[in-house]
């Protein structure tokens, strides 16, 4: 259970809704009075949510609803949070489950109202009375349509947060604007890798590394396309980077592990706790907060506003109450709203390729507004055709798959007639590519015990095993035949592969793809299958930055008071970006940005 809370009504809030005045939210239709609705009772209710059912226990008192208690749920931290509280809140102080979705939780939202409405059926409720009563919205209003700050930062995934933290702790007042009722990003759903040279880590296990070798990886991973001048500055501070949010913003990372992703020479990768990127956002919000940064949810820039000098004073932005808001900025903007995975038009727009056949990984919010806002206003953009497909997904969500990072470890890569096609440590291009060319566009990652001792994938990511398990996506057998029969792979070829890649891997020589990094046998059972299929991860291309993340026109020149990064940006990682290298980009350039506008 991620989380339990209970959450009492208030006598004065009860009171509120008997004459009409809902604490929270609209009021359409005439509301049910209360009482008498329900049978009195304690009922446990289920909803899916996006990671599996969502329990929770609702009980009824003088005939209306009284309390509820979230029991169990498998959704992701932080991005379900708002969802969770907005909702609960806003049912008991209402008295009504005729609710609006939370923004960017909508599988939530929706989980949340099913298992409320199936727990008030037990309890004699029906649509009927459901649709009768008071009709929330979980918005909220703004005070004040226009404001002034010194700093406004569009978007709160890891860029956002680290520039508005360096902002403000330098003496900016600082606003953080952000869509979606929840902070993070891709960078909450990342695995939290954080590629750094020099590390206690890699000393302790005597790896040698150097700022010139982390370079050279990341400029060959991008096919030497990249801007040397921002690699430069992201491997250089890399290590002073980690440091700061070691000591300062207090992230754990995992002392005794590096990994090591394709395309990188060593491990380096240091990987936050939890092998996700929770405990960067939640640490970056709370210090955020005890600086004192305004963060506005659910509010949308949907403008640069620019003065008669090609200044960028301010931004336009619209909020789910249906307010427009004007939020002037005295030093600047910065722009840190990620890329644009999550939209389908703009990813043909600029490369047809990846069009419907992708899935994604991407949060929802990643719609590259911040990328048209700019270009709007006279921004460069740059390699924007070059955008990334991840290898190993769930092939019905889309959603990366954890557990299939098994493959670093040591886990190999089989199609359906049965054999390996592709080097199981290449490029995320190039294993993407190769499995699209496989029967069903799908391939399946396989692996034993050697392997799962190494990283505990199926353990350390629980809950999505057991939803792959649900979804028959894995398999977990004592024998590798009963893998292939699992997923109906001939066993004749299935098993001589796998005989052969151990001999290869005894002799430390993998004669057909020639494997890099863990090179293990698989032969100690229980033995695991997962089907994976590539979905768009990343998308290389945005606007153009110099070193100081300060935004560039179509003649090169500084566009004032404008400032940009994260994944908004465009050039450092070339045409290919590799593991591990998008948190080190997004709080290395996320602070220049924070320090440089207050500058
Ligand atoms: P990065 O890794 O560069 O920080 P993320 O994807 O982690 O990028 O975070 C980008 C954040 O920006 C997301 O939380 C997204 O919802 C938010 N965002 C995107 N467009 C807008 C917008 N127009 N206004 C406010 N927030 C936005």
């Amino acid at each position: 259970m991620k989380k339990g809370f209970k959450v009492m009504s208030l006598l004065l809030v009860f009171l509120m809704t008997f004459v009409g005045l809902a604490a929270c939210g609209k009021t359409d239709t005439a509301a049910n009075t209360g009482g008498g609705k329900y049978k009195d009772g304690v009922y446990e209710g289920r909803g899916a949510g996006n990671g599996g059912d969502i329990i929770l226990k609702v009980a009824v008192e003088n005939g209306d609803i009284a309390s509820i208690d979230v029991i169990e749920h498998k959704e992701t931290e932080v991005l379900s949070d708002a969802a969770f509280d907005k909702i609960i809140n806003a049912v008991l102080e209402n008295k009504s489950i005729n609710i609006d979705v939370v923004t960017g939780a909508s599988f939530t939202s929706r989980g949340i109202i099913a298992a409320l409405k199936d727990a008030l059926i037990k309890a004699g409720g029906n649509d009927d009375i459901f649709s009768k009563d008071v009709k929330i919205s979980v918005a909220k209003e703004e005070n004040e349509l226009e404001q002034t700050y010194d700093v406004i930062v569009i978007g709160g995934g890891g860029a956002g947060l680290s520039a508005a933290v360096e902002a403000q702790a330098a003496g900016a007042k600082v606003v953080l604007l952000e869509k979606m009722s929840s902070l993070g990003g891709n960078t909450l759903v990342s695995g939290g890798g954080l590629n750094v040279p020099g590390t206690d880590q890699q000393k302790a296990l005597g790896i040698e590394d150097s700022v010139e070798t982390f370079i050279e990886d990341t400029m060959k991973g991008g096919d030497n396309i990249n801007n040397k001048e921002l690699v430069t500055v992201m491997a250089e501070n890399a290590l002073s980077t980690a440091k700061w949010l070691v000591d300062k913003i207090k992230v754990e990372f995992m002392s005794d592990r590096l990994q090591q992703f394709g395309g990188h020479s060593v491990p380096r990768a240091l990987i936050a706790k939890g092998n996700h990127g929770t405990d960067l956002i939640q640490k970056l919000k709370a210090y955020g907060d005890d600086l004192g940064v305004v963060f506005k949810m659910e509010t949308k820039a949907e403008e640069l506003i620019v003065d008669d000098n090609n200044r960028v004073v301010g931004v336009k932005a619209t909020n789910t109450a249906g307010q427009e808001i004007i939020f002037n900025a005295n030093k600047g903007v910065i722009i840190a709203s990620g890329g644009f995975g999550a939209n389908l038009d703009m990813r043909k727009e600029y490369n047809p390729e990846i069009d419907e056949k992708y899935k994604t990984t991407d949060v929802a919010g990643t719609t590259g507004d911040g990328i048209v806002m700019a270009e709007n206003i006279g921004a460069d953009l740059m390699h924007m055709e070059y955008i990334q497909t991840y290898p190993t997904c769930n092939p019905k969500t889309g959603i990366i798959s954890y557990v299939a990072n098994s493959r670093f470890d040591g886990a190999i890569l089989l199609n359906q007639e049965g054999n390996r096609f592709v080097e199981e440590m290449d490029r995320r291009d190039v294993i993407s590519k190769a499995i699209l060319n496989q029967t069903n566009r799908e391939s399946y990652l396989v692996w034993g015990q050697e392997v799962e001792q190494v990283g505990n994938m199926t353990e350390l990511h629980k809950d999505e095993y057991n939803n792959l398990e649900k979804l028959d996506l894995i398999y977990k057998a004592d024998t590798i035949e009963e893998l292939a029969e699992h997923f109906n792979i001939d066993v004749n070829s299935f098993k001589a592969t796998i005989e052969k890649y151990n001999k290869y891997a005894k002799n430390g020589k993998d004669e057909d793809f020639n494997r890099r990094g863990s090179f293990l046998p698989i032969e100690k059972g229980p033995f695991y299958i997962q089907k994976v299929a590539p979905a768009v991860h990343h998308t290389m291309g945005g606007i153009v930055v110099n070193k100081e993340a300060k935004v560039l026109d179509k003649e090169g020149n500084i566009i004032p008071g404008l400032f940009a990064a994260g994944e908004v940006t465009g050039g450092i990682h070339g045409t290919n970006r590799l593991g591990g290298n998008a948190v080190t980009d997004v709080v290395v350039f996320g602070r220049i940005a924070g320090e440089n506008v207050v500058k």
